[in-house]
């Protein structure tokens, strides 16, 4: 049985998201989307446990799970027993740094490789930060998320802006 994780922060899930997930899901057995918590990117608009409750809501797919992690992706892969990462690659500026995320990842945990979905054509400029900034200046996000989502996000969003003030997320 081929299970992938496919990583991320996923705050909150996109179109894009989706698509890798779904190409994901036909390529392997398993596909174990997982909200990585880093310690590097403090905060987040939704908290990890929302953001996958919002996943639950955007996409139903037998072999697809939805997990939260706190560690390192190559101990969470082994404990988990896959060995292939699934990384989204938007453009060339994605590349770099996910070729030399792959290379540690592999380091740390060498039975694990790391497979590139390109982005579709209509995602390529598509991040989670786009989607919040659009939402914040109330633009249609009918082509950016997923529709289950997106009164979440725009209630999360102003509640947000009420509670700082206009600190941004
Ligand atoms: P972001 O906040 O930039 O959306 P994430 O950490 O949530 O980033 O992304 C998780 C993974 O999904 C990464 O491998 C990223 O390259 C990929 N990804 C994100 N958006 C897209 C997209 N629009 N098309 C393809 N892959 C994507």
């Amino acid at each position: 049985m081929k299970t992938a994780i496919y990583p991320g922060s996923f705050d909150p899930v996109t179109l894009g998201h989706i698509n890798i997930i779904k190409r994901a899901a036909q390529a392997f057995d398993k596909v174990i989307v997982c909200v990585m918590v880093n310690s590097g990117k403090n905060g987040g608009l939704f908290t990890p446990e929302e953001r996958i409750e919002l996943m639950r809501k955007s996409i139903q797919v037998e072999n697809v799970e939805f997990d939260v992690n706190y560690g390192l992706v190559a101990d969470y892969a082994k404990e988990k027993g896959a060995n292939i990462l699934v990384k989204g690659l938007r453009a060339m500026s994605d590349f770099e740094q996910e070729v030399q995320m792959a290379m540690v990842n592999t380091k740390l945990n060498p039975s694990l490789d790391t497979v590139f979905f390109p982005s579709t054509e209509k995602y390529t400029y598509l991040s989670s930060s786009v989607a919040k900034e659009l939402a914040r200046y109330h633009a249609n996000l009918d082509e950016f998320l997923p529709r289950e989502i997106i009164d979440d996000v725009k209630n999360k969003l102003d509640i947000r802006s009420d509670e700082c003030n206009g600190r941004q997320y």
